[in-house]
């Protein structure tokens, strides 16, 4: 019998997708399917769905297997009461090379006085070498998937590297901290926070008035994880008074960000448009075909939503 793969999405991503994932397919399960971005619910195996889709009602899908997103955060689908059977998220070489791209270009942007020289409009001569990366501190919350190579990364470059997760780890390289008491200990001093966590009740304002006190004076906020991490109103405040220097943020508790949002017009922020790490059909689609064949042979799914837990 043939396996019945649904691609839920919107059309554009559709084109995009279809033929990585028909070429993936074929490679790793061989001719043995039906991929269609429309099939009979009922006969449906596998979902491959991005949350842009029109359908968020799962119930109809009686015969189907799991539900493979193409996103890497799932705060939306953890509240859809209508999944009942397992999901996944994206994990892939994609977005972990962009999102170690994206973080480390804005770190060394900062670390490094950049905009003193390329904004430089009245040709001050500023000749004040930028600190080594040895000598400064940079944390990062959330060392799942993304945070893990971001750290390492940031660690390869020469940085003193602490993360911060719920469970306790241990990352080769980085000073590993958790739960509450150990934020505390994660940001005390730092002078670079990077946000990797996932969007979650535990999560929201985990950067406030009093976190933001911890570090050191002068510090940089770079958020690629979810703009619900940070306390907006604290966050414009220690800008104000210098405790942060600057803030690089590539998402927000609204999306688009309003036009007429303050983030747009104070110049110690600067907004990125959601694009810090995106899901890459090519890379997306080898994952995907790889849980496939996974449950089909009985195994259990990389990178399953824990949906209890929110992430
Ligand atoms: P992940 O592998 O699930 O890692 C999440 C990390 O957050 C884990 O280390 C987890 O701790 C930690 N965490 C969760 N709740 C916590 C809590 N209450 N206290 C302390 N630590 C907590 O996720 P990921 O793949 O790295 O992605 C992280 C986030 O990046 C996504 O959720 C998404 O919001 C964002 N993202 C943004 C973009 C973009 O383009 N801007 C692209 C992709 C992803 P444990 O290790 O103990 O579980």
């Amino acid at each position: 019998m043939k396996i019945n793969i649904l691609f839920l999405a919107n059309a554009e991503d559709w084109r995009d997708y279809e033929p990585p994932l028909k070429e993936a397919l074929l490679k790793k399960l061989g001719p043995n399917f039906i991929l269609s971005d429309s099939i009979n619910a009922e006969i449906v195996d596998y979902i491959i769905y991005s949350p842009n889709s029109s359908i968020n009602d799962f119930t109809p899908f009686k015969r189907c297997k799991a539900i493979l997103n193409l996103w890497a955060g799932v705060e939306t689908l953890i509240k859809n009461k209508t999944i009942k059977i397992p999901l996944t998220r994206m994990v892939d070489e994609g977005l972990k090379s962009g999102m170690v791209e994206w973080v480390v270009g804005h770190i060394l942007r900062h670390h490094l006085g950049m905009d003193n020289h390329i904004l430089n409009e009245n040709q001050n001569w500023l000749p004040r070498p930028p600190p080594l990366a040895k000598d400064r501190i940079t944390t990062v919350l959330g060392i799942g998937a993304l945070g893990s190579a971001v750290g390492t990364a940031l660690r390869q470059l020469g940085f003193k590297v602490r993360g911060w997760s719920k469970n306790p780890k241990s990352i080769k390289g980085i000073r590993c901290y958790h739960g509450p008491e150990g934020l505390t200990k994660a940001l005390t001093n730092t002078e670079f926070v990077i946000l990797l966590l996932p969007k979650t009740p535990e999560t929201e304002n985990v950067l406030n008035e009093r976190t933001i006190s911890l570090l050191k004076r002068g510090a940089f906020v770079i958020n690629p994880g979810r703009g619900a991490l940070i306390n907006d109103g604290a966050l414009l405040k220690a800008l104000d008074c210098g405790q942060l220097s600057h803030a690089t943020l590539d998402v927000f508790r609204i999306e688009p960000l309003p036009i007429d949002h303050p983030f747009w017009f104070n110049s110690n922020i600067t907004v990125t448009p959601h694009i810090a790490a995106a899901t890459r059909p090519a890379y997306a689609a080898e994952v995907i075909v790889d849980n496939i064949k996974r449950s089909e042979k009985g195994q259990k799914l990389l990178h399953l939503v824990d949906l209890g837990r929110g992430y």
